[in-house]
Protein backbone atom coordinates (compact mmCIF):
# COMPACT_ATOMS: atom_id res chain seq x y z
CA UNK A 1 0.00 0.00 0.00
CA UNK A 2 1.11 3.79 -0.72
CA UNK A 3 0.73 6.13 2.12
CA UNK A 4 1.40 9.47 2.72
CA UNK A 5 3.73 10.81 5.17
CA UNK A 6 3.89 14.22 6.74
CA UNK A 7 6.47 15.36 10.18
CA UNK A 8 4.87 18.12 12.12
CA UNK A 9 7.09 20.74 13.46
CA UNK A 10 6.09 21.67 16.71
CA UNK A 11 6.44 24.97 17.75
CA UNK A 12 6.84 24.49 21.38
CA UNK A 13 10.46 26.30 22.65
CA UNK A 14 11.82 23.02 24.63
CA UNK A 15 12.76 19.91 22.79
CA UNK A 16 10.04 17.32 22.04
CA UNK A 17 10.17 15.02 25.05
CA UNK A 18 8.48 12.22 23.12
CA UNK A 19 7.87 10.73 19.65
CA UNK A 20 4.46 9.17 18.38
CA UNK A 21 3.42 8.09 15.34
CA UNK A 22 -0.43 8.90 14.05
CA UNK A 23 -1.70 6.39 11.30
CA UNK A 24 -4.39 8.21 9.81
CA UNK A 25 -6.71 5.03 8.31
CA UNK A 26 -9.98 7.36 7.55
CA UNK A 27 -13.34 7.71 9.43
CA UNK A 28 -15.67 10.78 10.55
CA UNK A 29 -12.85 12.53 12.29
CA UNK A 30 -11.42 13.13 9.14
CA UNK A 31 -14.49 13.41 7.19
CA UNK A 32 -15.51 16.76 5.51
CA UNK A 33 -18.83 17.39 3.80
CA UNK A 34 -18.43 17.18 0.03
CA UNK A 35 -21.19 19.59 -2.66
CA UNK A 36 -24.20 17.14 -1.91
CA UNK A 37 -23.57 16.97 1.64
CA UNK A 38 -22.30 13.80 2.41
CA UNK A 39 -19.21 13.05 4.20
CA UNK A 40 -15.86 12.13 3.07
CA UNK A 41 -12.12 11.69 3.72
CA UNK A 42 -10.48 15.12 3.28
CA UNK A 43 -6.61 14.98 2.64
CA UNK A 44 -5.16 14.44 5.94
CA UNK A 45 -1.90 15.83 5.13
CA UNK A 46 -3.79 18.89 5.85
CA UNK A 47 -4.42 18.22 9.51
CA UNK A 48 -2.87 20.89 10.76
CA UNK A 49 -5.12 23.58 9.25
CA UNK A 50 -7.71 22.08 11.09
CA UNK A 51 -5.68 21.62 14.34
CA UNK A 52 -3.32 24.02 14.28
CA UNK A 53 -3.26 23.83 18.09
CA UNK A 54 -1.17 20.23 17.14
CA UNK A 55 1.85 22.50 17.00
CA UNK A 56 2.09 23.47 20.51
CA UNK A 57 2.08 19.98 21.47
CA UNK A 58 5.89 19.40 22.51
CA UNK A 59 5.84 15.89 20.69
CA UNK A 60 7.71 14.68 17.69
CA UNK A 61 4.58 13.73 15.57
CA UNK A 62 4.87 12.33 12.09
CA UNK A 63 1.40 11.09 10.56
CA UNK A 64 1.15 8.45 7.93
CA UNK A 65 -2.22 8.59 6.05
CA UNK A 66 -3.79 5.81 4.16
CA UNK A 67 -3.88 6.89 0.38
CA UNK A 68 -6.94 5.54 -0.01
CA UNK A 69 -8.49 6.48 3.26
CA UNK A 70 -11.51 4.40 4.34
CA UNK A 71 -15.01 4.07 6.45
CA UNK A 72 -14.41 1.25 8.85
CA UNK A 73 -17.18 -0.27 7.65
CA UNK A 74 -15.23 -1.44 4.67
CA UNK A 75 -12.39 -2.76 7.03
CA UNK A 76 -10.93 -6.20 5.90
CA UNK A 77 -7.74 -8.01 7.55
CA UNK A 78 -6.08 -6.65 5.03
CA UNK A 79 -6.09 -3.38 6.69
CA UNK A 80 -5.26 -4.52 10.26
CA UNK A 81 -2.20 -6.34 8.40
CA UNK A 82 -1.42 -3.08 7.24
CA UNK A 83 -1.72 -1.26 10.21
CA UNK A 84 0.34 -3.80 12.33
CA UNK A 85 3.11 -4.11 9.79
CA UNK A 86 3.45 -0.50 10.28
CA UNK A 87 3.68 -0.37 13.44
CA UNK A 88 6.21 -3.29 13.54
CA UNK A 89 8.83 -1.42 11.27
CA UNK A 90 8.37 1.97 12.95
CA UNK A 91 8.31 0.02 16.15
CA UNK A 92 11.90 1.97 17.08
CA UNK A 93 11.79 4.75 16.12
CA UNK A 94 8.77 5.98 18.12
CA UNK A 95 7.65 6.08 21.89
CA UNK A 96 4.07 5.18 21.14
CA UNK A 97 1.31 5.10 18.49
CA UNK A 98 -1.97 6.49 17.45
CA UNK A 99 -4.33 4.93 14.87
CA UNK A 100 -7.46 6.98 13.67
CA UNK A 101 -9.72 4.77 12.58
CA UNK A 102 -13.50 5.28 12.46
CA UNK A 103 -15.69 3.50 15.17
CA UNK A 104 -18.01 1.63 13.63
CA UNK A 105 -15.65 -1.38 13.66
CA UNK A 106 -12.96 0.36 15.81
CA UNK A 107 -13.69 -2.02 18.65
CA UNK A 108 -12.68 -4.92 16.03
CA UNK A 109 -9.71 -3.41 14.46
CA UNK A 110 -8.31 -2.63 17.70
CA UNK A 111 -9.07 -6.22 19.67
CA UNK A 112 -6.98 -7.57 16.33
CA UNK A 113 -4.58 -5.44 16.82
CA UNK A 114 -3.93 -6.38 20.46
CA UNK A 115 -3.63 -10.16 19.50
CA UNK A 116 -1.21 -9.31 16.62
CA UNK A 117 1.37 -7.12 18.74
CA UNK A 118 2.69 -9.44 20.99
CA UNK A 119 5.23 -8.47 23.89
CA UNK A 120 4.16 -5.05 22.79
CA UNK A 121 5.49 -2.36 25.61
CA UNK A 122 4.37 0.65 24.11
CA UNK A 123 0.48 2.44 24.00
CA UNK A 124 -1.08 1.86 20.64
CA UNK A 125 -4.07 4.35 21.13
CA UNK A 126 -6.91 3.92 18.66
CA UNK A 127 -9.28 6.91 18.17
CA UNK A 128 -12.02 8.93 16.26
CA UNK A 129 -15.10 10.74 16.29
CA UNK A 130 -18.67 11.48 16.29
CA UNK A 131 -18.58 14.30 14.63
CA UNK A 132 -15.72 15.53 11.78
CA UNK A 133 -12.40 17.11 12.98
CA UNK A 134 -14.11 20.52 10.07
CA UNK A 135 -17.54 20.82 12.54
CA UNK A 136 -17.20 23.43 15.25
CA UNK A 137 -18.86 20.93 17.87
CA UNK A 138 -16.52 17.76 16.76
CA UNK A 139 -15.12 15.65 19.55
CA UNK A 140 -12.40 15.01 17.16
CA UNK A 141 -9.64 17.49 18.50
CA UNK A 142 -10.33 16.42 22.51
CA UNK A 143 -10.08 12.61 21.66
CA UNK A 144 -6.90 13.27 19.04
CA UNK A 145 -4.99 15.09 21.92
CA UNK A 146 -5.54 13.32 24.57
CA UNK A 147 -4.92 10.10 23.05
CA UNK A 148 -1.58 11.67 21.60
CA UNK A 149 -1.09 12.60 25.14
CA UNK A 150 -1.44 8.76 26.47
CA UNK A 151 0.74 7.60 23.80
CA UNK A 152 3.57 9.67 24.66
CA UNK A 153 3.29 9.33 28.26
CA UNK A 154 6.33 7.39 30.32
CA UNK A 155 7.08 6.80 33.85
CA UNK A 156 10.50 6.37 34.75
CA UNK A 157 11.41 5.76 31.05
CA UNK A 158 8.91 3.28 30.83
CA UNK A 159 5.17 3.66 28.97
CA UNK A 160 2.40 4.08 31.25
CA UNK A 161 0.27 2.66 29.08
CA UNK A 162 1.85 -0.51 27.08
CA UNK A 163 -0.99 -1.96 25.54
CA UNK A 164 -3.52 -1.59 22.80
CA UNK A 165 -6.44 0.87 23.81
CA UNK A 166 -9.32 2.74 22.75
CA UNK A 167 -9.28 6.15 23.65
CA UNK A 168 -12.99 8.27 23.33
CA UNK A 169 -14.76 10.87 25.04
CA UNK A 170 -12.67 11.25 27.91
CA UNK A 171 -12.22 7.64 28.94
CA UNK A 172 -9.33 4.99 28.08
CA UNK A 173 -10.39 1.67 27.88
CA UNK A 174 -8.81 -1.74 26.90
CA UNK A 175 -8.86 -2.17 23.28
CA UNK A 176 -10.34 -5.46 23.51
CA UNK A 177 -12.54 -5.04 26.47
CA UNK A 178 -14.40 -2.12 24.39
CA UNK A 179 -17.70 -2.29 22.27
CA UNK A 180 -19.11 0.54 20.53
CA UNK A 181 -22.46 1.38 22.36
CA UNK A 182 -23.22 4.47 20.90
CA UNK A 183 -24.03 6.06 17.53
CA UNK A 184 -25.42 9.34 18.26
CA UNK A 185 -23.77 10.98 21.10
CA UNK A 186 -20.16 11.47 21.81
CA UNK A 187 -19.58 8.13 24.53
CA UNK A 188 -19.19 5.81 21.66
CA UNK A 189 -17.51 3.26 23.82
CA UNK A 190 -18.34 1.38 26.79
CA UNK A 191 -16.14 -1.65 28.40
CA UNK A 192 -18.52 -3.90 30.44
CA UNK A 193 -16.59 -6.22 31.96
CA UNK A 194 -13.24 -4.51 32.71
CA UNK A 195 -12.62 -0.53 34.18
CA UNK A 196 -11.77 2.10 32.31
CA UNK A 197 -7.99 2.74 32.14
CA UNK A 198 -8.14 6.40 32.64
CA UNK A 199 -10.07 9.03 32.79
CA UNK A 200 -8.98 12.71 31.61
CA UNK A 201 -10.34 15.50 33.45
CA UNK A 202 -8.26 18.92 34.79
CA UNK A 203 -5.53 16.01 34.57
CA UNK A 204 -5.68 12.18 32.97
CA UNK A 205 -6.26 10.05 35.89
CA UNK A 206 -4.87 6.64 35.32
CA UNK A 207 -6.17 3.78 36.52
CA UNK A 208 -2.29 2.20 37.60
CA UNK A 209 -4.17 -1.25 38.64
CA UNK A 210 -5.99 -2.20 36.14
CA UNK A 211 -3.33 -1.37 33.29
CA UNK A 212 -1.19 -4.32 31.66
CA UNK A 213 2.51 -4.63 33.73
CA UNK A 214 5.50 -4.19 31.73
CA UNK A 215 6.78 -7.86 30.49
CA UNK A 216 10.61 -8.30 31.20
CA UNK A 217 12.38 -6.90 27.97
CA UNK A 218 11.19 -9.48 25.18
CA UNK A 219 11.02 -8.43 21.48
CA UNK A 220 7.70 -7.72 19.73
CA UNK A 221 6.35 -10.13 17.58
CA UNK A 222 3.56 -9.33 14.98
CA UNK A 223 1.22 -12.23 14.36
CA UNK A 224 -0.39 -11.82 11.04
CA UNK A 225 -2.35 -14.42 10.18
CA UNK A 226 -5.77 -14.51 9.86
CA UNK A 227 -8.19 -17.41 8.97
CA UNK A 228 -11.45 -15.87 7.34
CA UNK A 229 -13.38 -18.50 7.26
CA UNK A 230 -15.12 -18.19 10.78
CA UNK A 231 -18.99 -17.03 11.11
CA UNK A 232 -20.89 -15.64 13.81
CA UNK A 233 -24.08 -17.20 14.42
CA UNK A 234 -26.52 -15.34 16.75
CA UNK A 235 -29.62 -16.92 18.37
CA UNK A 236 -33.20 -15.47 18.85
CA UNK A 237 -36.06 -17.74 19.76
CA UNK A 238 -37.61 -17.95 16.48
CA UNK A 239 -34.26 -18.81 14.58
CA UNK A 240 -35.70 -21.59 11.95
CA UNK A 241 -33.49 -24.63 11.63
CA UNK A 242 -32.90 -23.68 7.81
CA UNK A 243 -30.68 -20.76 9.05
CA UNK A 244 -28.52 -22.49 12.01
CA UNK A 245 -27.93 -25.02 9.18
CA UNK A 246 -26.72 -22.55 6.59
CA UNK A 247 -24.30 -20.66 8.85
CA UNK A 248 -22.99 -23.89 10.71
CA UNK A 249 -22.83 -25.70 7.16
CA UNK A 250 -21.13 -22.78 5.85
CA UNK A 251 -18.47 -24.20 3.18
CA UNK A 252 -14.62 -24.55 4.17
CA UNK A 253 -15.82 -23.23 8.23
CA UNK A 254 -13.43 -23.36 10.94
CA UNK A 255 -14.51 -21.35 13.49
CA UNK A 256 -17.76 -20.33 15.31
CA UNK A 257 -18.66 -17.64 17.61
CA UNK A 258 -22.12 -18.37 18.57
CA UNK A 259 -23.85 -15.16 20.50
CA UNK A 260 -25.72 -16.68 23.14
CA UNK A 261 -28.78 -15.55 25.62
CA UNK A 262 -27.51 -14.71 29.31
CA UNK A 263 -24.96 -16.80 30.98
CA UNK A 264 -24.33 -18.38 27.63
CA UNK A 265 -27.66 -20.11 27.25
CA UNK A 266 -29.54 -21.40 24.17
CA UNK A 267 -32.26 -23.68 22.90
CA UNK A 268 -32.02 -27.37 24.06
CA UNK A 269 -33.73 -28.47 20.66
CA UNK A 270 -32.57 -31.84 19.27
CA UNK A 271 -31.67 -30.57 15.70
CA UNK A 272 -30.15 -27.37 17.28
CA UNK A 273 -27.82 -29.67 19.55
CA UNK A 274 -26.86 -32.01 16.46
CA UNK A 275 -26.17 -29.06 13.83
CA UNK A 276 -23.79 -27.73 16.89
CA UNK A 277 -22.21 -31.30 17.52
CA UNK A 278 -21.51 -32.50 13.93
CA UNK A 279 -19.99 -29.05 13.60
CA UNK A 280 -17.86 -29.74 16.33
CA UNK A 281 -17.01 -33.36 14.83
CA UNK A 282 -15.99 -31.68 11.69
CA UNK A 283 -13.07 -29.86 14.06
CA UNK A 284 -14.98 -26.65 13.59
CA UNK A 285 -13.93 -24.85 17.01
CA UNK A 286 -17.29 -23.15 18.15
CA UNK A 287 -17.11 -20.55 20.91
CA UNK A 288 -20.07 -19.54 22.88
CA UNK A 289 -20.14 -15.06 23.91
CA UNK A 290 -23.09 -13.96 25.16
CA UNK A 291 -25.40 -10.84 23.75
CA UNK A 292 -24.79 -9.15 27.18
CA UNK A 293 -22.75 -6.82 26.99
CA UNK A 294 -21.76 -7.40 31.05
CA UNK A 295 -21.76 -10.36 32.86
CA UNK A 296 -20.22 -14.00 31.87
CA UNK A 297 -20.60 -17.33 29.93
CA UNK A 298 -20.84 -19.81 32.97
CA UNK A 299 -21.69 -23.14 30.71
CA UNK A 300 -23.64 -25.61 32.97
CA UNK A 301 -25.28 -23.37 35.39
CA UNK A 302 -28.71 -23.52 33.64
CA UNK A 303 -29.43 -26.47 31.62
CA UNK A 304 -29.89 -24.34 28.49
CA UNK A 305 -25.82 -24.69 28.21
CA UNK A 306 -25.69 -27.92 29.36
CA UNK A 307 -25.43 -29.85 26.81
CA UNK A 308 -23.21 -26.96 24.55
CA UNK A 309 -20.56 -27.72 27.50
CA UNK A 310 -20.86 -31.93 26.35
CA UNK A 311 -20.82 -31.22 22.99
CA UNK A 312 -17.41 -29.29 23.01
CA UNK A 313 -18.85 -25.77 22.95
CA UNK A 314 -15.79 -23.76 24.78
CA UNK A 315 -16.96 -21.04 27.27
CA UNK A 316 -16.11 -17.73 26.10
CA UNK A 317 -15.96 -16.61 29.56
CA UNK A 318 -16.25 -12.59 29.31
CA UNK A 319 -14.94 -12.19 25.69
CA UNK A 320 -16.83 -9.48 23.93
CA UNK A 321 -17.79 -10.59 20.63
CA UNK A 322 -15.23 -8.21 19.03
CA UNK A 323 -12.24 -10.22 21.03
CA UNK A 324 -13.37 -13.86 20.28
CA UNK A 325 -13.99 -13.20 16.60
CA UNK A 326 -10.90 -11.88 15.81
CA UNK A 327 -8.89 -14.02 18.40
CA UNK A 328 -10.26 -16.83 16.97
CA UNK A 329 -9.03 -15.35 13.36
CA UNK A 330 -5.58 -15.24 14.51
CA UNK A 331 -5.10 -18.69 16.85
CA UNK A 332 -6.66 -20.26 13.59
CA UNK A 333 -4.48 -18.60 11.11
CA UNK A 334 -1.09 -19.17 12.99
CA UNK A 335 -1.79 -22.23 14.74
CA UNK A 336 -3.12 -26.15 13.75
CA UNK A 337 -3.20 -28.07 16.36
CA UNK A 338 -6.91 -27.88 17.93
CA UNK A 339 -6.51 -29.02 21.14
CA UNK A 340 -3.96 -25.99 21.88
CA UNK A 341 -5.99 -23.12 19.98
CA UNK A 342 -9.00 -24.53 22.10
CA UNK A 343 -7.18 -24.30 24.79
CA UNK A 344 -5.55 -20.66 24.03
CA UNK A 345 -9.37 -19.47 23.18
CA UNK A 346 -9.86 -19.39 27.04
CA UNK A 347 -6.37 -18.21 28.27
CA UNK A 348 -5.83 -14.26 28.66
CA UNK A 349 -3.74 -13.07 26.27
CA UNK A 350 -3.43 -9.77 26.58
CA UNK A 351 -6.10 -8.84 28.98
CA UNK A 352 -9.09 -9.74 27.01
CA UNK A 353 -10.93 -12.13 29.32
CA UNK A 354 -10.76 -12.84 33.30
CA UNK A 355 -10.89 -16.72 34.33
CA UNK A 356 -12.86 -15.76 37.45
N1 LIG B 1 -18.87 5.25 9.41
C1 LIG B 1 -17.78 5.85 10.16
C2 LIG B 1 -16.65 4.85 10.27
O1 LIG B 1 -16.71 3.98 11.08
C3 LIG B 1 -18.26 6.29 11.50
C4 LIG B 1 -17.20 6.92 12.38
O2 LIG B 1 -16.08 7.14 12.03
O3 LIG B 1 -17.55 7.24 13.52
O4 LIG B 1 -15.71 4.94 9.52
Amino acid sequence: MQYKRINIITSAPKPPEASVLIIYTGGTLGMIHDADGALQPFDFTSILDHVPSLRQLELNMTVIAFQEPIDSSNVTTGDWIEIGNLIYEEYQNFDGFVVLHGTDTMAYSASALSFMLENLSKPVIFTGAQLPISSLRSDARENLITALEIAASKHDGKAVVPEVCIYFDYKLFRANRSKKVESLYFDAFESENYPALAESGVVINYNHSAIMTHRKSVDLILRRKFEENVAILKLYPGMTRTYVTAVVNTPGLKGLVMETFGAGNGPTAGWFIQLLREAIEREVVVVNVSQCPGGRVMQGRYKTSRQLREIGVIGGMDLTLEAAITKLMILLGEGDDLKEIKALMQTPKCGELSLN
